[in-house]
C-alpha cells in the first residue's frame, strides 16, 4: 500500500515538474498540489477557539458543550480536487447520536454502543483555489450495525466508508448548524438529508420516497476533557440529557462524481453569494462607483427599481442615458442636511440608509433632468428655489391624476397645502384641477404666470424650502421645462 502510495506521490510530483514548464511558458499561476498537513490545519485553525458547541436542528439547541480539535489523533486524505485533514476531538464530556431503534434498544440494554457516535473536525482544502473549508463530520452506526459487531465506526473517513457500514453521516458547521447528510446500507447510499426539517415530524413524510429520522443527541457534560469517550472521568453528570432531532431523507440518485455543490457522501461547502453589484443604469451614471455596503446596494437597487416602474420616471432615467449623463458616486453621508442629495460635482448622497427610498430618488433624478437634460444651473441661488418647487409641482400633478382629482382623499402632502390661508390651497388645488383636465390628464402646457404665483406662495409656506435657508422665488425667468417636457411625453405614453 505505502509502495503505491510512493508511486502517486512521484506521479504527482512529475506532473508538478511538467506543468511548471508549461506555466512558464504560458506565464500562468502554478497550482499548488502539495499535501495538506495536520499541522498545516492546526497553524490555519489558530488558537483562539470558543471550544464549545451546540448542535442544532431547527429551532432545537442542546446546552453548549466543550469541544476542541485533537492534533494529536489527526490523519490526511485526499482525492483529485481535495486535500482533507481528519481530527478526532477532545470533548468536555461526552455526546452521541442514535436512530430511534437504537435508542430503543439502549433504553432496555443500557449498551453504551448503541448510543456511540464518532465525530471528527474536518479541514478540506480546495486543491484549485486553496480554499479550507471546516467542519464536523459525525458518524452514526444503526442498531443492525451495532449488533452485528463486524465494523468500527473509526473505520470509516471522509472519502471512504467501512463496508459494513449502515447508518448515518451528518455534516454540521462549527457553529453547529446541520449543513447535511446521508443514509447507508452495507457501505452504499440511499438516501441523502440535505436539510432537516425543524422540530416537527414532517407531513411532506407522504411523498413515498422520503423517510423521517429522529434522531437523539446524548449529553453527558463533564469537567475534564475525553477523547472520543476514551478517558477516565473524575466529576461527569449522569448521561440523561436527550435531544431529539428531525432529518427528513429523501431518495437519492448519484450525482456520477460530483457537480460543484459535492460529491456522494460528502459535504457540501457553502456556496459564497455572488457579490452585489448596482443596478447596470446606476453603475453607468455613477461611474466613480459607491461606498454602499452591500445591503445597502440592495436597497438602492430596489429602490431604483421602483422607482422605473413608474412610467414617467423611467422616461427621466432614458433622457439621462440617452445624453450620456455621468457623475460621480453613491455614499452615505450623516452630515448632510437634507435625506438626500446630488452634490454639485454629481455625487449621489444619502443622510442614512432609511434616505435611500424611491420616493428620495425620484426627487433627485428630476434634479438630474433639470441640470442635465434641461441645462438649468440649479445650484445658481436664483434658481434654486424654483428648481425645488417645479419638482414638487411634478409629484402634486401625479397625485392629482392619482386621485382623479377628487382633494377630500388626499392622503399625499401637496406641496402647497397649509398655505397661508385656506383660499391659496383651495386655489393651488383648483389650478392643478385645471393643468390636469380634472385630474384626467397630464398637463399639455403649464401657464407661467400660475407657476410663478405658486412657486412664490411656496418659498414663503414650506419650511425648509424658504428665504431662510437661501431658497429665492422671485426669478421670474425661470422656465419649468424640464416637467413640461416630462409631461408631453407622459401623455402620449404613460396615460
Ligand atoms: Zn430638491
Amino acid at each position: 500500500m505505502k509502495k503505491i502510495r510512493n508511486l502517486v506521490l512521484f506521479l504527482l510530483l512529475l506532473l508538478s515538474f511538467y506543468r511548471c514548464e508549461e506555466n512558464l511558458k504560458n506565464d500562468e499561476p502554478v497550482q499548488n498540489i502539495s499535501q495538506f498537513t495536520v499541522e498545516q490545519a492546526q497553524a490555519w485553525f489558530g488558537s483562539e477557539w470558543a471550544a464549545t458547541i451546540s448542535l442544532k436542528s431547527g429551532s432545537t439547541e442542546s446546552p453548549k458543550i466543550g469541544i476542541k480539535p485533537d492534533w494529536c489523533d489527526g490523519f490526511t486524505s485526499h482525492n483529485s480536487k481535495f486535500d482533507v485533514v481528519e481530527v478526532g476531538l477532545l470533548v468536555q464530556g461526552n455526546f452521541g447520536f442514535a436512530d430511534q431503534t437504537s435508542s430503543k434498544d439502549w433504553k432496555m440494554t443500557k449498551n453504551p454502543k448503541m448510543i456511540t457516535s464518532l465525530t471528527r473536525m474536518v479541514f478540506m482544502k480546495d486543491k484549485k483555489n486553496g480554499r479550507i473549508d471546516q467542519f464536523l463530520m459525525t458518524i452514526v452506526g444503526n442498531k443492525e450495525y451495532h449488533d452485528k459487531k463486524i465494523g468500527q465506526l473509526s473505520d470509516n473517513s471522509y472519502f471512504t466508508r467501512e463496508k459494513h457500514f449502515s447508518g448515518y453521516i451528518f455534516f454540521h458547521d462549527l457553529t453547529g448548524n446541520f449543513i447535511n447528510g446521508w443514509n447507508y446500507e452495507k457501505g452504499k447510499i440511499v438516501r441523502k438529508c440535505s436539510q432537516n426539517n425543524g422540530n416537527n415530524l414532517p407531513i411532506v413524510l407522504k411523498k413515498a420516497d422520503c423517510i423521517a429520522v429522529t434522531v437523539t443527541l446524548y449529553n453527558q457534560f463533564c469537567t475534564d476533557w475525553y477523547h472520543n469517550g476514551q478517558y477516565n472521568y473524575t466529576n461527569c453528570e449522569d448521561r440523561v440529557a436527550e435531544y431529539e432531532y428531525y432529518y427528513l431523507y429523501c431518495s437519492y440518485e448519484p450525482s456520477g462524481g460530483g457537480s460543484g455543490g459535492g460529491y456522494d457522501g460528502e459535504y457540501y461547502p457553502p456556496t459564497t453569494p455572488d457579490p452585489i453589484t448596482l443596478n447596470t443604469q446606476l453603475n453607468t451614471l455613477f461611474a466613480d462607483g459607491t461606498t454602499l455596503t452591500d445591503a445597502e446596494k440592495e436597497k438602492l437597487n430596489n429602490a431604483y427599481n421602483e422607482m422605473i416602474n413608474k412610467c414617467i420616471y423611467a422616461y427621466i432615467s432614458n433622457q439621462l442615458t440617452n445624453n450620456n449623463v455621468t457623475l460621480g458616486s453613491i455614499s452615505i453621508d450623516p452630515t448632510l442636511p437634507g435625506v438626500a442629495c446630488v452634490t454639485s460635482l454629481g455625487n449621489l448622497k444619502f443622510q442614512g440608509v432609511d434616505a435611500i427610498t424611491a420616493e428620495n430618488l425620484e426627487h433627485e433624478w428630476v434634479h438630474l433632468l433639470q441640470r442635465y437634460v434641461s441645462n438649468i444651473d440649479i445650484f445658481d441661488p436664483s434658481n434654486q428655489g424654483m428648481a425645488e418647487f417645479e419638482n414638487f409641482l411634478l409629484t402634486d400633478v401625479i397625485e392629482c391624476i392619482n386621485l382623479r382629482g377628487d382633494f377630500s382623499i388626499a392622503t399625499h402632502s401637496f406641496a402647497c397645502y397649509n398655505m397661508r390661508d385656506d383660499d391659496s390651497t383651495i386655489e393651488y388645488q383648483t389650478w392643478l384641477k385645471t393643468l390636469t383636465e380634472n385630474g384626467t390628464h397630464y398637463p399639455s402646457a403649464i401657464d407661467i404666470e400660475g407657476f410663478l404665483k405658486f412657486a412664490k406662495i411656496f418659498g414663503e409656506v414650506h419650511s425648509w424650502y424658504n428665504a431662510d435657508h437661501g431658497y429665492q422665488f422671485d426669478n421670474t425667468s425661470y422656465q419649468p421645462i424640464s416637467i413640461s417636457n416630462l409631461f408631453n411625453n407622459a401623455r402620449t405614453n404613460c396615460e
